[in-house]
């Protein structure tokens, strides 16, 4: 096998000044995890790539698992040679013979190791003409190259790349903090956790579920999405929240035109407690203007005002067919569209109001009290630990 590395890029972590070695360590974290399948590979990170030893690996499934990982701007087949000349040269034609796409080349040397004898400039007229003496159909095109070849001579060894393949950008997952997305069966909320991995942002997913009204099937639904995002997030702990009691107090106590304002602040008040016992500091849903009367500005002004949390929603200015893209994307869609209830759709009243009014969401909240339905609730939550590995049918209770 010709190539006997992948060399990865960190893209925008190199911004990071000081923190830059928090992101690296995540980054490597997350790789390694992501690849445990393979031991004998060998990773190894510096302050601006990364390399997997490959030791006889197949590269493909390698790079494709790669491709779903959070703070990897691109990756590269590499071959690694002595800083040898003649071993440089060597290599370069073979990566060059491998290409196949096209008849032009370039090539751009990086010298960071000084003690190389010949400048980056020299020797890229020095591998050049080695190519084209040795191949029959190839010219130099140093402005609209078929294949650029890179040399990166390095105090260790020197890496030779042809093709660049476009990483999946971002910031490692775990490298920004937690956040407890709302997770229902729809459509949204797995796009809304994705976009928080995408930042960096680990997920704990907060599932309200209202048996007998949701069944087993809803439930196990939810489970299924989550074990989709851990494909980007590894693992992700989901808390299923029995919600029957207290949606019945809100459907027979509220007027109907605010059961839903009350009902929404409710699942914000419950997330807030869970966040604060695992260490979380924000919230997460998938809820985009205008998209439902729960999502005017006012509902969400009468809804947020419960928690002092910083409560994020990703999708908030995207259109639904925008969604719908990305939850395609992101293999969530034909889960999402399975038809079972959820919580909000069973105690949905027929006209909930599009412009609730603070003041007359908080007074008839003062009407019921909650405080004991939410300590019951608290003490009733199931806990799920779902990994990349984990068969989402046979999934562990934690608690
Ligand atoms: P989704 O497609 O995510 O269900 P939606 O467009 O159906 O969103 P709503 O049903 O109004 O909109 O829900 C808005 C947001 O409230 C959801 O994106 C989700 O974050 C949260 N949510 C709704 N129902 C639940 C639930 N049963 N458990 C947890 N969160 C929920
Ligand atoms: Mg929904």
């Amino acid at each position: 096998m010709l190539y006997d590395h992948i060399l990865i890029r960190y893209g925008e972590l190199s911004l990071k000044g000081k923190n830059r070695k928090i992101f690296i360590y995540q980054l490597h974290e997350n790789v390694r995890t992501k690849l445990k399948q393979y031991p004998t590979i060998k990773i190894h990170h510096a302050r601006d790539r990364m390399t997997i030893m490959l030791n006889g690996q197949e590269p493909d499934p390698i790079i494709d698992a790669c491709r779903s990982i959070f703070g990897i701007q691109s990756l590269s087949l590499a071959i690694k040679v002595e800083n040898d000349q003649e071993k440089i040269k060597e290599a370069a034609l073979a990566a060059l013979k491998d290409n196949k796409s096209g008849t032009t080349f370039k090539i751009t040397t990086r010298r960071a190791d000084k003690t190389f004898p010949i400048g980056s400039q020299e020797f890229n007229h020095v591998v050049g003409s080695h190519l084209l003496r040795n191949t029959e159909n190839y010219t130099v095109d140093v402005h609209y190259p078929d294949v650029e070849l890179h040399i990166d001579i390095r105090t260790q060894a020197t890496y030779i790349t042809s093709k660049r393949i476009k990483g999946a950008g971002g910031l490692p997952v775990g490298s920004a903090g937690k956040t407890a997305l709302l997770l229902s069966g729809g459509i949204d909320s797995p796009v809304a956790g994705y976009l928080m991995m995408r930042r960096g942002v680990k997920l704990e997913a907060v599932h309200f579920h209202s048996p007998p009204y949701t069944s087993e099937a809803a439930k196990q639904k939810v489970i299924d999405l989550a074990k989709q995002l851990t494909y980007y997030g590894n693992h992700i702990k989901v808390h299923v929240v029995p919600f029957t009691a207290l949606q019945q107090k809100i459907h027979q106590k509220i007027p109907h035109g605010y059961s839903m304002t009350v009902m929404r602040r409710m699942m914000l008040k419950v997330s807030e407690k869970i966040a604060e016992k695992e260490n979380i500091l924000s919230l997460t849903t998938g809820e985009s203007l205008g998209q439902v009367a729960s999502q005017t500005m006012q509902s969400m002004h009468a809804i947020n005002e419960v928690t002092a949390y910083p409560v994020l929603r990703p999708l908030v200015s995207m259109d639904k067919d925008e969604i719908i893209r990305i939850s395609k994307d992101i293999d969530t869609y034909h889960i999402s569209i399975r038809p079972h209830e959820d919580c909000c759709t069973v105690f949905v009243p027929k006209a909930p109001k599009t412009k609730p009014k603070l003041d007359k969401v908080k007074y008839f909240e003062n009407l019921i009290d909650v405080e004991e339905d939410i300590e019951e609730i608290m003490n009733n939550i199931e806990t799920i630990m779902l990994t990349q590995d984990s068969d989402p049918d046979d999934f562990d209770t934690l608690f």
